[in-house]
């Protein structure tokens, strides 16, 4: 299997965002990315620029940032689907995904259904998202640095250039080779541009301190709260059926949360987040873990605020 390390340069409508195309706030315009074999060895490299067809300007955020100008794109680029199918080709079948961030393989595939090349990339997609690994190697977990940041820190020489996409690429691919191996494989990310479509595509994944169950899409929140898998909670450790020690309740409705206890293991948590998907119905991410006491504190205390600041916004409203 090889790594490919892909970074992404995108303009977006040089007008603001009342006049941008919904299907396509940011356009891709250049694409980058560094091949590496099994043992982390950087074998081959990919540079395209896309000629611009749906913005006709640069927008000046992104005049800053990126290294060509509008009029390089229109005279050197090729069309995005040409460029997009020779880097499919470029990766060949086996091969894991590797972005800095969470952005790259999101914006990549709104642009792939933007020209109706969905079958170019099955998701949900598998990846590893390196400035998450370079945070649990190196920092703490929710630590997220920026590249040139990460690249000085691990004192990776740099030639000044940043956000030229295949100069980011092989950045990062430098940061990949010094993530050991076992972080690499026991934290991969997974992109829901793309959600499971049906319950036998729905995902359950295990990870070191908890695990992740990926819904498929529902017509409305409630709908998804609404679902037995995704209520239903099982302890960490034992995988056995467990009480509900504190229900369901949710912040301002995006998160939800409930407490349960194995009579074996202790207290197991639940968290869902609901997220609009693509094509604008919802799913949901849970997660389940162990917690201590004192977790169990934090979290009666902070449904008793919820309460209470509901409270009195019905007194408000009532008035
Ligand atoms: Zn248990």
């Amino acid at each position: 299997m090889n790594y490919i390390v892909l970074d992404l340069e995108w303009n977006q409508c040089p007008y603001g965002k009342d006049r941008e195309i919904r299907r396509l706030p940011f356009e891709i315009v250049e694409i980058g990315a560094v091949k590496l074999n099994s043992e982390k060895e950087i074998v081959d490299t990919f540079h395209g620029l896309v000629r611009p067809a749906v913005y006709h300007r640069l927008h000046f955020r992104t005049k800053e940032v990126i290294a060509v100008s509008f009029e390089e794109l229109k005279r050197e680029g090729r069309p995005f689907p040409e460029v997009v199918r020779a880097f499919f080709r470029w990766c060949g079948d086996d091969c894991r995904f590797c972005t800095f961030g969470t952005l790259d393989l999101t914006e990549l595939q709104r642009n792939l259904s933007y020209y109706k090349l969905d079958d170019l990339l099955k998701g949900p997609v598998f990846y590893e998202d390196v400035q998450k690994l370079f945070a649990i190697a190196y920092e703490t977990r929710k630590e997220r640095r920026a590249l040139s940041y990460v690249v000085d820190f691990l004192g990776i020489e740099d030639n000044g250039e940043f956000h030229q996409a295949l100069d980011d690429a092989v950045y990062t691919a430098k940061v990949l080779q010094r993530i050991p191996d076992d972080v690499i494989l026991k934290n991969f990310s997974i992109d829901c541009y793309r959600t499971p479509k049906s319950r036998e595509e729905e995902i359950r994944v295990r990870y070191e301190t908890y695990e992740k169950f990926i819904s498929r899409e529902f017509k409305s929140k409630e709908a998804v709260m609404g679902d037995r898998l995704i209520r239903q909670v099982r302890c960490f450790a034992c995988g056995e059926y467990v009480r509900r020690e504190i229900p369901w309740f949710s912040d301002a409705g995006k998160n939800y949360y409930t407490v349960c206890k194995c009579p074996n293991h202790g207290y197991v948590k639940s968290k869902v987040r609901v997220r609009k998907a693509a094509d604008g119905e919802y799913f949901g991410i849970k997660t389940t873990k162990m917690i201590g006491d004192t977790d169990v504190d934090k979290i009666l205390k902070k449904q008793s605020f919820l309460k209470a600041k509901r409270r009195r916004k019905g007194r408000e409203d009532d008035e």
